[in-house]
Order: structure tokens, then C-alpha cells, then sequence
């Protein structure tokens, strides 16, 4: 099963990624954990991504579409993979159809997290994750059992994405509805793309997908 996962910041869409990807047992391809983990190591890339990152802005088609092709070599890639992130534009979109297309391999569904853009503002400024297991927290929504211990791994260190400020998740969003919208009537008219209601809780939202994927293969 080859999939990508559109929804703009804050609609959950690294949690049901991770659903999916259990589920399916396909690989999670996030450009967004690979730009940070550049930033992470101070490579030359992530020198150059770490400004537009920071203000909400995306980085350049031909970097990251040389770095997302790089994965599409790989064995474990190639049984099944989750795209997370990626495409986000128009150009992107039809490169990813040519790194497809080169290798033999197809896009079998296309899913849509739909949100509502305000509610996204107070979810993901509230949002941080233990900086040991990477358990997701949020100050409204789900604080730790024991303020300041991470319920799973007992770590009492905690993080925040740096782009997670009201300001920068508002630009992420017209950034979204602006240039990776216009996917939407780019996947849609190839048949492939199915919305879910990403309004709900997690697990009505995770029930929403699975039903689409099933509707979509006729199971
Ligand atoms: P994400 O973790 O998917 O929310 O991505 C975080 C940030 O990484 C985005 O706001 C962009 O600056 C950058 N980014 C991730 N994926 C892409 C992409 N496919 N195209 C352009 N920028 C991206």
C-alpha cells in the first residue's frame, strides 16, 4: 500500500501516520522530520532550511524533492510506504509522479485530513512531546498524568517544535491553503483522493480513514 497523507499543521497528521503505518505495516516518510533532523545534525542543508522553517515558509521544490527521491531505492520503501509532508506543491507532486513512474511503482490512495484553520492555531501552539520516547503532549488537551513525567517512558524532558508559535502556524496555514491545496483537483482528477473528517477525536478520525481506504478498494 503506497499512500499520500495531506491535512494542513495541527490536524493530526503525524499521530495517524503512525496508526497507518502500524496498521499497514508500511514505512513513514515525514520531509518534515527529515528537514529537522538536517537542522539537528548542522549539515549544510539544514543551515539553509532552518530560516524558512522557522518562519513557516516552505523550502525550495528542487531541494526537497532531491531529498524525499532519495528513499524510493530502498527495499523496505519499496514494499509500502506513508508520505507525510510531502508533496505540498503542484511541481512537487508531478516529481513525485516521475520518481514513481522511473521505478515502477504506483500511488495507490490519497488522504485528507480537513480541519478548521483556528482550531489548528490553539492545537498546535499547545502542542510538545517527550524528548526521550517522543510521546505527544498539549497544555489543554492532554497534560502528563504527573505534571512534568512523561507517562510512558518516566523522562522529564520535554520539547517543542520551534515553528510552533502562533505567528509561524498561521503562515504554515496560508502556506497550505495556498500552495498545497491545489493538490486536492490534482489528485482528485487522477481518482485517488478521499477527505476525512480530521474535526473529530483521534480515533473517529483514524476510523474515518480506515473506512475511506477500505470504501476506496471496494473491501
Ligand atoms: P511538517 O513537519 O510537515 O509540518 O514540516 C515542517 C516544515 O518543513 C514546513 O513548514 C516547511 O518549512 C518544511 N517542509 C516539510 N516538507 C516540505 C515540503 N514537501 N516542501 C516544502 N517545505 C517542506
Amino acid at each position: 500500500m503506497n499512500l499520500v497523507l495531506l491535512g494542513p499543521p495541527g490536524c493530526g497528521k503525524g499521530t495517524q501516520a503512525t496508526r497507518l503505518k502500524e496498521r499497514f505495516g508500511i514505512v513513514h516518510l515525514s520531509t518534515g522530520d527529515m528537514l529537522r533532523a538536517e537542522v539537528a545534525a548542522g549539515t549544510e542543508v539544514g543551515r539553509v532550511v532552518d530560516g524558512l522553517m522557522r518562519a513557516g515558509a516552505l523550502v525550495p521544490d528542487e531541494l526537497i524533492i532531491g531529498i524525499a527521491a532519495s528513499h524510493f531505492d530502498d527495499a523496505e520503501v519499496r514494499r509500502g510506504f506513508l508520505l507525510d509532508g510531502f508533496p505540498r506543491t503542484v511541481p512537487q507532486a508531478e516529481a513525485l509522479d516521475s520518481i514513481l513512474g522511473d521505478r515502477g511503482i504506483t500511488l495507490d490512495h490519497v488522504i485528507s485530513i480537513d480541519v478548521e484553520d483556528e482550531a489548528m492555531v490553539e492545537r498546535i501552539t499547545g502542542r510538545f512531546t517527550c524528548g526521550k520516547c517522543g510521546e505527544g503532549y498539549h497544555d489543554t488537551f492532554k497534560l502528563p498524568k504527573v505534571a512534568g513525567v512523561c507517562d510512558v517512558c518516566g523522562s522529564t524532558e520535554f520539547v517543542r517544535r520551534k515553528d510552533d508559535t502562533a505567528e509561524t502556524v498561521r503562515r504554515r496555514l496560508t502556506a497550505y491553503r495556498n500552495q498545497t491545496q491545489p493538490l486536492f483537483d490534482y489528485y482528485d482528477a487522477k481518482g485517488l483522493l478521499r477527505h476525512v473528517d480530521g474535526m473529530k477525536d483521534i480515533d473517529a478520525v483514524s476510523r474515518g480513514m480506515f473506512e475511506a481506504l477500505a470504501t476506496q478498494v471496494g473491501a
